[in-house]
């Protein structure tokens, strides 16, 4: 379908023709049903029928396999879960290794089955750059991280601190004074990986409607606009779109705040401007401001950059994402704020989607066995990688072995979503959201320029700090 081409870049150039699959007519019965087939939907299903291959596993998909944020985003396959230290702050020492070593491997774990299964999805392994540049303040600020990383017991096999000359082997940005590298993360072209994984799981005997919406959840049953699912496990997987996931059991989108992020494509830039840029090891990249951004080399050698989004009042999902002139003319500034050479470059593609956001950036797992649901999000922009460990967690905790992945903090064992920390009602969600990126864009603009005096970039950098520390 041309509009399903239409979502990204990355469905763009897949080159299977996008025909929808069945929708669910009539009712079915099955052990498992899975809403939603984005990575967290899918990697449960194949974790599953890995472990219990008898089990009878159905996926509703509202619209098509990798339609959400999975196939969408950026392509960041992290080794991380957002909020990881302070959710780990309360373990042992012991505990707190064995978890990071879980997490760390996740991009190692990915490899393992995409190769197994025949799944290309220009997965390189090249680590991630989370780079000091465009002002003096990020450094100082990422020396600090840099410190308390070191302090949670991060060693030099996690995070290195590199300095002006060696970043430069890596990547080339003229305002850049330093860089924090880590080598867990692998840059992915993400639709490849969400529709080579929901063809898996098919393989696998999982029954994947599409076009079938979930209309209503309750115990044991869920319905769709033509059909019904009669189940003994539901596994609500939609992330960001909570909110359209009626339901007697559980209001999920007070804990999961559905938040817009932007990215625009360059066309294939020429092998002059990558060497003037660097990336040659596929590594990510981002750089330190407050204000989110991200980046990766394609595997068709575009500069895929993701930077800027938005909320909207009353967690209301954004749709329509054929961004404005305006939206793709801010997105292609702050790239050459890094990069100038890239002023004349066309840009291709220009989309954004959906992402969840959990209270104080804490994602969770969740198993409720009286009620008959599983489920995992609120990644908070991290969860690529963290879907993975989301899926591999939901299979073992519905089948009900106790493994190192049911034994995190992030996983809620004996509970239901109602522990689960939510978000203030509307307006707080709105107000705070306004306040706090419009203190980041003023933080950015006023510390990019030199002759900003030093009281008012302190004063701003204090208050952008404060705005931040908010929300964590
Ligand atoms: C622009 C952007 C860039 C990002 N970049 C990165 C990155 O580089 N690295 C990273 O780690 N994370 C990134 N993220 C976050 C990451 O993509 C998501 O956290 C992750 O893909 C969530 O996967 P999911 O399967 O839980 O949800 P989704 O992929 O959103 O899938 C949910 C699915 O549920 C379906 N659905 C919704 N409601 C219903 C219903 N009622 N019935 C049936 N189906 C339904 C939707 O159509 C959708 O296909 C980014 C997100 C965005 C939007």
């Amino acid at each position: 379908m041309t509009s399903w081409r239409n979502i990204s870049l990355w469905m763009d150039q897949l080159d299977e023709p996008l025909t929808p699959r069945p929708a669910l007519t009539g009712a079915i019965e099955a052990d498992v049903v899975i809403i939603g087939a984005g990575f967290t939907g899918l990697w449960t299903a194949y974790y599953l029928k890995q472990q219990a291959p008898e089990l009878d596993i159905v996926v509703l998909e509202a619209q098509c396999a990798g339609f959400g944020a999975s196939g969408r985003n950026g392509g960041w396959l992290i080794g991380e879960l957002a909020g990881q230290d302070a959710l780990l702050a309360k373990r042992t020492p012991s505990e707190r290794h064995a978890a990071l070593e879980l997490l760390h491997a996740i991009p190692d774990e990915v490899a393992r089955v995409i190769e197994l299964e025949g799944i290309d999805c220009d997965f390189v392994k090249g680590g991630m750059l989370t780079v000091a540049a465009r002002y003096p303040e990020q450094t100082a600020r990422l020396r600090e991280y840099f410190a308390e990383l070191q302090q949670a017991g991060y060693g030099p096999d996690d995070q290195q601190w590199l300095d002006q000359e060696t970043l430069a082997q890596r990547l080339l940005i003229d305002s850049a004074e330093a860089a924090i590298y880590s080598p867990h993360c692998a840059r992915i072209q993400p639709a490849k990986l969400v529709r080579g994984l929901a063809a898996t799981v098919e393989r696998l005997g999982v029954r994947l409607y599409e076009q079938t919406p979930a209309t209503g959840w309750q115990q044991g049953l869920v319905t769709t606009p033509n059909g019904s699912v009669r189940c003994q496990w539901v596994v609500p997987a939609v992330e960001a779109y909570a909110s359209q996931l009626p339901s007697d059991l559980t209001d999920l989108a007070r804990i999961q705040l559905p938040v817009q992020s932007l990215i625009i494509a360059t066309e294939p830039l020429s092998d002059a401007l990558w060497e003037g840029i660097g990336l040659a090891q596929s590594e990510v990249f981002s750089d330190y401001s407050h204000q989110i951004t991200y980046a990766q080399r394609s595997q068709d050698n575009r500069l895929v950059f993701g930077a800027r989004g938005g909320y909207r009042f009353g967690k209301q999902l954004r749709h329509d994402f054929e961004l404005t002139k305006r939206e793709v003319r801010l997105l292609h500034t702050v790239l050459c704020e890094l990069f100038p050479q890239l002023a004349g470059v066309t840009i291709s593609h220009a989309w954004g989607g959906n992402l969840g956001v959990a209270r104080a950036f804490h994602p969770h797992m969740v198993i409720d066995r009286a009620q008959g649901y599983a489920l995992a999000g609120g990644y908070g922009g991290e969860g690529v990688g963290a879907s993975n460990l989301a899926g591999r967690t939901l299979a073992d905790l519905i089948l009900q072995r106790d493994t190192l992945l049911t034994q995190q903090p992030w996983v809620r064992p004996a509970g239901s979503v109602a522990g689960i920390r939510a978000w203030e009602p509307e307006p707080m969600p709105f107000i705070g959201y306004s306040a706090i990126s419009q203190s980041f864009d003023l933080e950015d603009r006023l510390l990019s320029r030199p002759q900003t005096p030093s009281w008012l970039r302190r004063a701003i950098g204090a208050l952008a700090r404060f705005m931040a520390s908010l929300v964590s």
